[in-house]
């Protein structure tokens, strides 16, 4: 049926979809698209999922598949009529599913599809990913419609002409699909080559290859018919093509002949291809198959795994590193992931489950189990004694996956690990059984070479000094920073290796993960720092000279500090501030202040942590502390205690920390800059400035009858403005 036959039904309605399926029209129809095959696929990949749904709903509803019990995909081409027709038996649609399913917009991201699109054309490849693959047809036809037959209700049809609105009217032809969904397409002139059936059927094939129901082409093929059987069975024959002449009859009387007939023939035999055996699966195979599943028909994945359990539960599984992380990752972790497609004996299930723990959910692909009960709810089969068995082995064979990726393939693994790093610090935080797993895949960056994108907990430790006990590690907001720290000074020029954490994630991941085979890690801008080697460092002599400063310094910065004490890490710095091994250090203090909303309990202890008094460390060889130390106490003045007031800010800057008093801070640096360029300590600035003058009496007035004016006009949106401006 056409649009217009349709329009002209009795009990027709006209309905506009919405806008954003508008302004994705108007764009598909009126840009030229390379990949407008992709038509195809989207309407075989529906077809597949109405299948799907029919065939898990039969598993609970016996009655479901009486209208029809045999599942399939039908694709014709009439080249008369110019039109293609792709039918399946599928579980159809209500008249108001057909309105809401072909009229408005399920999922959410539609608008990132349409930037998406207008930015760069090719990108309409993509137009699966975002639900809304069905208007891809008319990417090919100007005319299409759908015939529909739901199990609860009648055959409706409809029909469009893309862009504005849409039509469903009940379908006078009665019920002629028994139960299904039938998608006419009337192509647009420069799209007729879809008509031709060599072309038709290797676009079918490319795009049927993972699907599991069969798929039948209308197609011709040359047959050996008797020849008054042929001559009776006309309706089958469309072309003659006749036997040369003069050719001998081999059968005696009974004539043959070769005609083209025409049948439906299957397309796609193959087996899924997770049914396989890996060793007989190409590279491409696995990559293809990935496209399709994760409807990125142009990604490659990273890494993937293909799994068959065997013994207690059986099952096959191939899963998938995606080259990109979602990046809203950390954000949806609440949201089930919908990555992995759940099968049971071939027969699809559900996306709907959680296979994985929340760290590891950024994988992709599939599972078929044998030991599931086919008719188990989705409900409980989160439950499931057989899918909790599965899940553990997967987790497992994932972790395997990512090892042996950082053994064969140092670039893949670096972007693999740029991409999840932090989905995997993430699980050793949360994961006690796989912890160590996960710890042995992390990778920080490293004084080691700062330049390379990290090294792992093995590499330092095998690079570890001969005392040294602990992975020393300085947490910043980027490498650059953390370079410049006091703290490092020591430790570098001794020639020990320090990790630079520079994820918000780090620190939390060192509290739950305290050390990696039997090294403890240790923050260098924290508590007392033990290299290994100090008894023979200490220097009691220099103790003692040091000690009257060490109790002035302490009394006189008594509201920052509660301790002070001869640095080991310092060499060129004067002094540093070193969290006590409870409190904050500089880097957590600001990260924990740019966390934004203030949660009680949170700042209570945010607040109890940041009281923690902090120590700090002088260098002895420095010449500030030098000549500080040969002074004897009574000679420290109110200009000496400003002056080690200043130097202890700045060095609380340089160690990461806010300043308390920014204010008090600005006011000393100035008198010393007044003392150094010799001016006066309390002259004080002379003001000059001239008041702007006031409104004339005639500015006055005009401005009251604007005021009141606007005032009666806007009395209701005034709430608005002002709530704006806020
Ligand atoms: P998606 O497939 O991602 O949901 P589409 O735009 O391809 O987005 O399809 C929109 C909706 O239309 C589908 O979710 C489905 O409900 C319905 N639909 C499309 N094709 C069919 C079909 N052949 N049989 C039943 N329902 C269909
Ligand atoms: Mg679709």
């Amino acid at each position: 049926m056409t649009v217009e036959q349709v329009e002209q039904l009795e009990d027709t309605e006209k309905f506009t979809f919405q806008t954003e399926i508008s302004r994705l029209m108007s764009l598909i129809i009126n840009s030229l698209y390379k990949t407008r095959e992709i038509f195809l696929r989207e309407l075989i990949s529906n077809a597949s999922d109405a299948l799907d749904k029919i065939r898990f709903m039969a598993l609970t509803d016996s009655t479901a598949l009486a209208s029809n019990d045999k599942l399939s995909i039908s694709i014709a081409a009439d080249p008369e009529s110019k039109t293609i027709t792709i039918t399946d038996t599928g579980i159809g649609m209500t008249r108001e599913q057909l309105k809401q399913n072909l009229g408005t917009i399920a999922k959410s991201g539609t608008s990132e599809f349409l930037a998406k699109v207008e930015s760069s054309k090719d990108d309409v490849n993509q137009i699966g990913q975002f639900g809304v693959g069905f208007y891809s047809v008319f990417l090919v036809a100007d005319k299409v419609t759908v015939a529909s037959k739901s199990n609860d209700d009648d055959q409706y049809i409809w029909s469009s002409q893309a862009v504005d609105d849409f039509v469903i009217a009940k379908d006078p032809r009665g019920n002629t699909l028994g139960r299904g969904t039938q998608i006419t397409l009337h192509l647009k002139e420069d799209a007729e080559e879809f008509l031709n059936e060599s072309s038709l059927r290797e676009l079918v094939s490319k795009y049927s290859e993972f699907i599991n129901f069969p798929i039948y082409l209308w197609s011709s093929h040359e047959e050996e018919v008797p020849k008054e059987q042929a001559e009776d069975d006309d309706d089958e024959i469309v072309e003659e093509n006749l036997e040369e002449e003069g050719e001998e009859s081999k059968k005696g009387e009974e004539e043959i002949e070769t005609r083209t007939v025409q049948d439906w023939e299957r397309i796609n035999t193959q087996k899924p291809i997770w049914m396989r055996n890996a060793k007989e699966i190409e590279d491409d195979e696995y990559v293809e198959f990935y496209r399709a599943i994760a409807k990125e028909p142009s990604a490659t994945p990273l890494s993937w795994t293909h799994v068959k359990g065997e013994g207690d539960t059986e099952f096959r599984s191939i899963l998938y590193v995606s080259p990109k992380a979602d990046p809203n990752f950390f954000q949806n972790l609440a949201d089930k992931a919908r990555n992995v497609r759940l099968f049971v004996k071939r027969v699809f299930i559900t996306d709907e489950f959680e296979l994985f723990p929340k760290w590891l959910s950024f994988l992709k692909g599939i599972v078929d189990a044998d030991d599931l009960p086919l008719n188990v709810s989705r409900e409980t089969l989160q439950q499931h004694r057989a899918l909790r068995t599965i899940s553990k082995h997967l987790v497992k064979k994932a972790l395997d996956m990512f090892h042996q990726l950082a053994k064969d393939d140092d670039e893949k693994f670096g972007q693999f690990f740029k991409e999840y790093g932090s989905a995997l610090k993430f699980g050793a935080i949360e994961s006690n059984t796989h912890r160590k797993k996960i710890a042995g895949l992390l990778r920080f960056p490293s004084s080691y070479d700062p330049t390379a994108p990290g090294v792992g907990l093995d590499g330092y430790i095998s690079r570890m000094k001969g005392s040294q006990k602990s992975i020393f590690y300085l947490a910043g907001m980027s490498v650059d920073e953390i370079e410049q720290s006091p703290f490092l000074e020591r430790l570098l020029a001794r020639g020990y290796e320090v990790l630079y954490l520079t994820d918000p994630i780090d620190e939390m991941l060192i509290q739950n993960m305290p050390g990696y085979n039997g090294k403890m890690f240790a923050n260098v801008a924290k508590g007392d720092l033990k290299f290994g080697d100090e008894e023979e460092m200490v220097d009691e002599q220099l103790e003692e000279e040091y000690e009257p400063l060490q109790t002035w310094l302490k009394t006189t910065l008594a509201d920052e500090i509660d301790k002070v004490v001869l640095s080991k890490r310092l060499t060129t710095s004067p002094m540093a501030i070193v969290a006590a091994d409870f409190g904050l250090t500089g880097h957590m203090e600001r990260l924990m202040a740019a966390q934004g909303q203030s949660n009680k309990d949170r700042d209570m202890m945010l607040n109890f942590m940041k009281m923690q008094k902090k120590t700090l460390e002088i260098n002895p060889k420095h010449p500030i502390i030098k000549s500080l130390a040969g002074r004897s106490i009574e000679d420290m003045d109110e200009d000496t205690k400003q002056l080690v007031q200043v130097l202890y800010e700045t060095t609380a800057i340089r160690s990461g920390y806010p300043l308390q008093d920014l204010n008090a801070f600005t006011k000393r640096v100035e008198t010393i800059i007044r003392k150094g360029v010799g001016a006066s300590l309390d002259e004080q600035v002379e003001v000059d400035v001239e008041a702007a003058p006031e409104k004339s009496e005639e500015e006055k007035q005009a401005d009251e009858v604007f005021l009141k004016a606007s005032q009666e006009d806007h009395d209701e949106e005034e709430d608005v403005y002002l709530h704006d401006e806020l």
